[in-house]
């Protein structure tokens, strides 16, 4: 069981990475084919200039994301057959803090040591590539602001939710995995209910729709569609990048609604409202719930096979460690299970882009699907979006559909 269950991860850990590669390198060269003309159905909205811009701004990220990639199948085999994980927990078991005090210090270096791997791949992307093509406004002081902000608020947050998920693990019985589901689904939900208020202000600043003409008209489309919310909120996205965006958080009632600085002055107010109608119908059209049930219920099944997991000996030994523990079989289970789980990607890219259409269509029903026409074709060229994507790459990783395709769509969807 132990070498063939080695062999099976080794098995899937290759075929994930040369999976990647290889879509990643079709992508590069299909964008690159394409770079020297516009796509005619975007010849009046988009220059050759700013085609070329998105162009090489798409391919320097997918050439960075497969650099990325390859680090992170050396860090995973290195961490597990290599033995590095099994090594560090010697280190700590040498400390004698009991279970879940070695666990979460284990959790806690291997942290560390991840953060520091990926740090020249993130400082790279933001001061290099982001900053090459215009988006980039964060200073390196504000980089490293926001890493410390969010480590404290991480180990704030989640040693404690660790440390009760390790006691559980240890404490309640054969059942443990379906305790700390529960506990798992209930602390999502609570930081869903929680984050827009108490841990996004520290991020960003949050101030209330000035612009009177825009807040009538999104009024108007709210009350239109029947929509509760707390209030539409302007959030300074312009301080760290130029990209913009809109999105929704909070439950029921409590839902915010926030737009991007930035998206503000890209769009008109007509644009603005057919946006928000697209925003609108993922809530209608229930794509939250179903999105928050599917993850709910793939929790449950990855928590109950490492129920499975957490007594099996072979499992610890065919990844290289030799002393089994309830927080080494949590950060074995979540290194191994991404080589096992890459094929499915599509599924769930397909289950999003319909989502995206059925969204859209909700967009034109309940306002000018010209003006999120003309929204989008903005935004790609604001955001240096591809519209070239090499199609099998966009069918596996796109959560939305790619540009040519969705407007063809809302042209046909056009009352
Ligand atoms: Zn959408």
């Amino acid at each position: 069981m132990t070498e063939a269950f080695r062999y099976l991860f080794l098995g899937a850990l290759a075929l994930t990475l040369i999976l990647k590669l290889w879509l990643g390198l079709r992508h590069i060269r299909h964008i690159a084919r394409h770079r020297a003309r516009v796509p005619a159905e975007f010849a009046d909205a988009i220059t050759l200039q700013q085609h070329q811009h998105a162009a090489d701004y798409s391919m320097a990220k997918t050439r960075l994301g497969l650099l990325s990639s390859c680090i992170d199948t050396a860090l995973i085999a290195g961490l597990t057959l290599g033995g590095a994980l099994d090594w560090l927990a010697r280190q700590i078991s040498g400390l004698a803090l009991g279970e879940i005090g070695s666990g979460l210090l284990l959790v806690v270096a291997l942290t560390l040591l991840t953060s520091a791997i990926s740090l020249p791949i993130s400082l790279y992307s933001t001061f290099r590539i982001e900053a090459r093509f215009g988006f980039n406004k964060m200073t390196l002081t504000m980089f490293v602001l926001d890493a410390i902000k969010g480590s404290a608020i991480g180990a704030l947050i989640g040693l404690p939710l660790l440390a009760l998920v390790l006691w559980l693990m240890a404490q309640a019985g054969p059942l443990w995995w379906l305790w700390v589901w529960l506990v798992w689904s209930a602390f999502q939900l609570l930081m869903v209910a929680l984050y827009p208020t108490l841990i996004a202000p520290l991020f960003n600043r949050f101030q209330p729709l000035e612009d009177l003409a825009l807040k009538q008209r999104i009024e108007a489309l709210l009350a239109r569609t029947g929509f509760t919310s707390q209030g539409v909120f302007v959030m300074d996205g312009s301080r760290r990048s130029s990209h913009g965006n809109a999105y929704f958080t909070g439950f029921g009632s409590a839902k915010r609604i926030v737009f991007f600085d930035t998206l503000l002055k890209q769009l008109s107010a007509e644009e603005i409202e057919a946006v928000l109608a697209h925003e609108l119908g993922h809530f209608k059209r229930k794509h939250i719930v179903k999105r928050i049930g599917f993850a709910f219920a793939l929790s449950l099944g990855f928590l109950f096979i490492l129920g499975q997991l957490l007594h099996a000996g072979w499992f610890y030994q065919a990844l290289g460690v030799s002393t089994p523990s309830t927080a080494m079989a949590l950060i074995l289970f979540f290194l191994a299970v991404p080589a096992f789980t890459f094929p499915l990607t599509p599924l769930s890219s397909l289950l999003s882009r319909r989502h995206e259409y059925e969204a859209d269509e909700f967009a034109a029903s309940q306002s000018d699907a010209h003006h999120l026409v003309a929204a989008l074709v903005k935004l790609y060229r604001d955001n240096a979006s591809t519209l070239t994507p090499d199609p099998l790459h966009s069918a596996f990783y796109d959560s939305h559909p790619p540009a040519s395709l969705r407007i063809a769509h809302l042209q046909g969807a056009r009352p």
